[in-house]
């Protein structure tokens, strides 16, 4: 069970800036949530304290029924999918999705599997030999995503993994990711601030504002109503 549930949490910078300001919400185990609001609302401080990557200055944070407030990113089995996907230019796409698992000392077989499973819900197949300096856009995004796929983690962290490709792309990408999200029933944290990709990913839609949560709702009760 990977439930991740937000109880009162603050973030305050430097003493003065409350970014995130008693956040409450319960993200239900396999449920893609999309923290959606303007530029500075929070949405970013909010993914990273998921993460790990960020300290809480109040409240508590529980993944899976326990509390994770003290626990280092490594120990909280999740993976985080940044807008700069920093690939390992010197290694094949191969080599690219296989590297964290080498690191966690995975079997070389069980790496085979998972790398050769990623790369088949992600279409990398034809790519699995090139290096990332000879791969679109797109298709370095999904490199990225195979790499934190591949690691068969309890949640998945994403932060505005779109924004640095064009429409179209991004178009294709979405339904790439609502099928990854069908097929892998990871729970999902998804930060954007563009309400159409809230719409078209969220099972749910949680509305940051000055750092508050405004609402939180499906995005067809959010957005279609009278
Ligand atoms: P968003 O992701 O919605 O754009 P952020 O979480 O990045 O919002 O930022 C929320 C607020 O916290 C903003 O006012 C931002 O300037 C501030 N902030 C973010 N990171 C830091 C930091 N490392 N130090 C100080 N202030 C920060
Ligand atoms: P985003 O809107 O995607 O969060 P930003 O440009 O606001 O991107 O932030 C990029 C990075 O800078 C983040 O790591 C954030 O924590 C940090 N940051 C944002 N605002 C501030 C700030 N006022 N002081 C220091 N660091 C900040």
């Amino acid at each position: 069970m990977a439930d991740i549930v937000l109880d009162g949490v603050d973030k305050v910078y430097g003493g003065d800036v409350k970014a995130v300001d008693d956040l409450n919400l319960h993200i239900e185990d396999g449920e893609f949530m999309v923290l959606v609001g303007p530029s500075g609302c929070g949405k970013s401080t909010a993914l990273r304290m998921i993460a790990g990557l960020e300290e809480i200055t109040g409240g508590t944070l529980a993944i899976g029924d326990e509390i994770v407030n003290d626990r280092p990113p490594k120990d909280r089995d999740i993976a985080m999918v940044f807008q700069n996907y920093a690939l390992y230019p010197h290694m094949t796409v191969e080599q690219n999705l296989a590297f964290g698992l080498k690191l966690r000392k995975v079997s070389k077989s069980e790496i085979a599997r998972r790398v050769k499973e990623a790369a088949g819900m992600l279409g990398l197949e034809p790519y699995l030999k090139r290096k990332p300096g000879a791969l679109s856009g797109g298709q370095r995004q999904r490199v990225a995503m195979g790499r934190a796929i591949v690691r068969e983690p309890r949640a998945f962290l994403m932060d505005e993994p779109l924004s640095n490709l064009d429409a179209k792309l991004r178009v294709q990408m979405r339904a790439s990711l609502n099928q990854l999200h069908e097929r892998l029933g990871v729970t999902t944290v998804y930060v954007t601030h563009d309400q159409v990709e809230a719409m078209t990913l969220g099972d749910r839609v949680a509305v940051l504002r000055d750092g508050r949560l405004q609402q939180v709702d499906t995005p067809k009760r959010l957005f279609d109503a009278p």
